[in-house]
């Protein structure tokens, strides 16, 4: 019953308005309003309440239809369709006898004529709206103002009663009942999200709905095809290096860690805005880098950045504040500086550069546009594209478009090293609501590529998931940083 679309057909005037009934499952469904108002024409209160209580998208649920007959005695059955019982003459002997059942939800199809209700039955509605329930109540009224108006004026508390939904019914031409519109009660009060236009279509104001909540994917590993196995590069291959790292103390290259060389007599580089240690992410000795890769001069590259990016330190560039990247003369002298945090563990992992893998890359399609213009499509140019994760050299994996540092004569920087936070997820979908079934559809999550060469990454310093690029110049004396968001 839950899916079932077709339930309230009677009350449109073709299928191809079932639009309307997509939205009203949609909401009830996903959302679980507590209350609902169906106003509107009366002899359509009845039968539209009716078929909604007795097919409410929700199953296993206690739920109570209370119809008032002309003279005032009250029927209560059972939904969907169970026996009806001759009630309790009054209304509000009726509603106490159901609120004891413990119901899920209680339908009225219509609240009985002001003069028929006490003011403690009346008491009793609200208590029936405001005590956990859903609550479908039925109104006689030509307009939602009025609807509530009407309400408000038997009783003002009713005006607390944050109804979720109000469903105007209405009488067509043949005197069928019909629905008309849905509106939805947001922070600014009812809006309508559906509606019948003159010419008989439904008009749906997807944009006013509320969003799917849908459950959060869980990741699974998958191990990618080894390094190795990659498609051999054609268009213009570089060489690339993925670090290896590991525990041994004395390396001059670092990647990450706890300590760092720095020039004698020298400080730990503090932020320029908060004034906390930065975190140090790489210490490259220069002489020491693989061919054939240029190392013009005998000095150490060294990126530090602030940790407080999340609270406006800002680290993207070389020149930011919480950004240090220069290359120190190795000639002054230099010693080993420990980092004042003392648990860097969450940032980044220690890790003394023991070696180089080395691979070919091609550039991405920004990179070579003349080339990938021409290219042809049998050239697998994706996957033998720039590698995202921690290396040295290669092609820049740009993620926001391509942004070269150049030397005053346009030419471009040297790619030193790149960095790349949290890992490579492929496929899986986002969730959402399938609109034709009208269920809700989990996301799922992208595999992590978890690579059997181990390339490494560091992990929630920027963004999370943000690729860091560190270039050198010509002169090899300076340094340049492009932080770009995945
Ligand atoms: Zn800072």
């Amino acid at each position: 019953m839950s899916n079932d679309l077709t339930a309230l057909d009677d009350f449109l005037e073709d299928e191809s308005q079932r639009d309307f009934t997509r939205v009203l499952r949609f909401l009830l469904y996903t959302q679980g309003y507590a209350h609902v108002l169906v106003y509107g024409a009366k002899e359509a209160l009845a039968p539209i309440t009716t078929r909604l209580t007795d097919t409410f998208p929700a199953l296993n649920k206690n739920v109570f239809l209370v119809t008032t007959t002309s003279s005032g005695e009250v029927l209560v059955r059972s939904a969907p369709a169970g026996d009806g019982a001759a009630a309790p003459l009054n209304f509000g002997a009726a509603l106490r006898a159901l609120m004891r059942q413990d119901p899920d939800t209680i339908a009225i199809i219509e609240l009985p004529a002001k003069e028929l209700m006490s003011d403690e039955d009346l008491q009793l509605v609200v208590n029936a709206a405001m005590t956990g329930q859903q609550l479908l109540i039925g109104c006689a009224a030509s307009s939602l103002a009025a609807a509530r108006e009407y309400l408000d004026a038997q009783h003002s508390e009713l005006s607390m009663v944050q109804f979720g939904l109000a469903l105007e019914a209405g009488i067509n031409a043949e005197g069928k009942p019909r629905l008309v519109s849905l509106q939805l009660r947001t922070a600014s009060g009812f809006v309508p999200v559906v509606h019948v236009s003159h010419d008989g279509s439904v008009v749906v104001h997807k944009e006013l709905l509320p969003e799917v909540p849908t459950p959060a994917p869980l990741p699974s590993p998958r191990l990618a095809p080894p390094l190795s196995k990659r498609p051999v590069p054609t268009i213009d291959p570089r060489p690339v290096f993925i670090p290896t790292v590991g525990s041994s103390d004395g390396a001059n290259s670092m990647l990450g860690g706890t300590t760092a060389l720095r020039l004698a007599g020298g400080e730990w580089p503090r932020c320029r805005s908060c004034g906390e240690p930065l975190v140090h992410l790489l210490t490259l000795d220069l002489e020491a880098i693989p061919a054939p890769l240029p190392s013009p001069t005998a000095g150490l590259a060294q990126l530090f950045v602030c940790a407080n990016a999340d609270r406006g330190c800002k680290v993207f560039a070389e020149s930011d504040e919480g950004v240090c990247a220069l290359v120190l003369e190795k000639s002054t002298g230099l010693t080993t500086l420990h980092d004042p945090v003392a648990d860097r563990h969450a940032v980044i992992a220690p890790g003394a550069i023991t070696g180089w893998d080395e691979y070919q890359e091609d550039p991405d399609d920004q990179d070579a546009p003349a080339v990938a213009d021409t290219a042809s499509s049998t050239v697998n140019s994706d996957d033998a594209g720039p590698l995202l994760c921690d290396k040295l050299g290669g092609w820049p994996a740009w993620a926001q478009g391509n942004g070269w540092p150049r030397h005053a004569d346009g030419s471009p920087y040297t790619l030193l090293f790149q960095f790349h936070e949290g890992g490579v997820r492929s496929g899986g979908f986002s969730g959402g609501w399938d609109y034709e079934q009208a269920v809700t559809i989990p996301s799922t999550s992208g595999d992590l590529i978890v690579d059997p060469n181990l390339p490494r990454r560091l992990h929630d310093l920027w963004s999370g998931d943000a690729v860091a690029l560190l270039f050198i110049d010509a002169t090899g004396t300076k340094l340049a940083l492009r932080v770009q968001m995945s």
